[in-house]
């Protein structure tokens, strides 16, 4: 029959025509956007307590921070924080990994901008707020827990050897006083201490290797001051040899 397709088509457009109205006039009215909708992602310093672990389960490296150590606490404490979010995906890894909620997605759902730098946001921990958009203050490479870790390893390495070195002092000090006690930790018999302790008296190097190891590693000490005394003792049989042969 003859214009069957017209009234089909007419149809569709009254029962459209009849049906509640869905098309946002956005910018002139803002949509009402779902409670748990991802816009921008935000940062609370307040609440950071450093841990990384939003960095470490970011897949797209989106964010990176700066700390350093606060010399009366030893304790780490964040520089700046930076969330480079052009490379978002919205996935919500890091906000379920932070352990005190300090990263929030709010509603923002305007992020386009003419320039990409613009996107970045870059969190001073003192202030809180966004100190320069578009300037990334630190951009480390790979991990920065990492980093921090292995700052953490190196300053603990230094702490150390600091804390050897100064016992290393206090016993070259230790054995200048009273030679024969302290190199009756690695040296038995009289004899034998007695040379070493003249060694120790006469050559300021031997004195220190000794003191070294004594802190570090005793038994290469034990082994250590063993070469030197026989060494100093054949020294010694041989100048008494040589003196009875020009008698
Ligand atoms: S939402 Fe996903 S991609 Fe975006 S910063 Fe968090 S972990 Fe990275
Ligand atoms: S997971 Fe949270 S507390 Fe830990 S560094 Fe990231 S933002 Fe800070």
């Amino acid at each position: 029959m003859k214009g069957i397709g017209l009234v089909k088509g007419l149809g569709v457009t009254l029962k459209h025509f009849f049906r509640r109205e869905i098309t946002e006039q956005y910018p002139d009215v803002m949509p009402e956007l779902p409670e748990r909708y991802r816009g921008r992602l935000q940062f609370d310093n307040t609440k950071c307590i450093v841990c990384g672990q939003c960095i470490n389960v970011c897949p797209n490296n989106v964010l990176s921070m700066e700390t350093f150590r606060d010399a009366n606490t030893k304790k780490r404490k964040l520089a700046s924080f930076t969330i480079d979010f052009q490379y978002c995906m919205f996935c919500n890894l890091c906000v379920e990994a932070c352990p005190v909620s300090t990263l929030y997605f709010n509603q923002d759902f305007e992020l386009s901008v003419a320039d990409r730098n613009a996107i970045k946001m870059t969190y001073d921990n003192l202030s809180g707020e966004v100190m320069e958009q578009g300037t990334v203050l630190i951009t480390p490479e790979g991990s920065v827990p990492a980093a921090a870790d292995e700052q953490e390893k190196t300053q603990q390495m230094q702490e150390q050897a600091e804390k050897e070195q100064r016992q290393i002092t206090a016993m070259i000090t230790a054995m200048a006083k009273n030679p024969h006690k302290v190199l009756a930790r690695v040296v038995e018999g009289e004899e034998d201490l007695g040379i070493l302790a003249d060694l120790v008296g006469q050559d300021e190097k031997i004195a220190a290797k000794i003191a070294e190891l004594l802190v570090k590693d005793k038994e290469k000490a034990a082994r250590v001051a063993a070469g030197f005394i026989k060494k100093e003792a054949k020294r010694r049989n041989e100048a008494i040899f040589d003196k009875k042969g020009e008698e």
